[in-house]
């Protein structure tokens, strides 16, 4: 069976997509740490980070690194933070959350945003990619 990350990939779940190429795909975490929590994913489904063929895993970074630098441009924030942690969904994503404080990389800690808000700051992280 499709991961939930495979069902947004085909669009056969709605998200706030942030960027896409051949082979990643970045889009708003639905319950977010704080306001710009982005998730970073491979199209390939793999469960977990490490076992992603070594192309993909640099592939991966890299685009997640494109995606940093203009959430960063497009959310305030001190610095954008990294995590990757997967007990939820087994597809590899990679976590960036905009870090004001210790709080926001706190996974308990969760903001609530309304759909024009998402709308607004998937547009806005989308403007800012080179
Ligand atoms: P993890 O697997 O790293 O523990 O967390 C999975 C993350 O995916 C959570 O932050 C959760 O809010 C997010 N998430 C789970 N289901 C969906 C979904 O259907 N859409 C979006 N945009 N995010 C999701």
């Amino acid at each position: 069976m499709s991961s939930i990350f495979t069902k947004i990939i085909t669009g056969e779940i709605p998200c706030y997509k942030v960027a896409e190429d051949d082979n990643y795909f970045a889009f708003l975490d639905i319950n977010p740490n704080a306001k710009g929590h982005t998730l970073v994913i491979p199209k390939k489904e793999v469960n977990k980070v490490f076992d992603l063929d070594e192309d993909t895993y640099i592939g991966l970074m890299h685009f997640a690194r494109k995606v940093a630098i203009a959430l960063e441009k497009a959310v305030p924030c001190k610095r954008v933070g990294v995590s990757v942690i997967g007990l939820e969904v087994p597809h590899v994503h990679v976590h960036l959350i905009p870090l004001n404080s210790m709080k926001d990389i706190d996974f308990k800690h969760k903001v609530s945003l309304k759909p024009a808000e998402f709308e607004a700051i998937a547009t806005a992280i989308a403007n800012h990619l080179d």
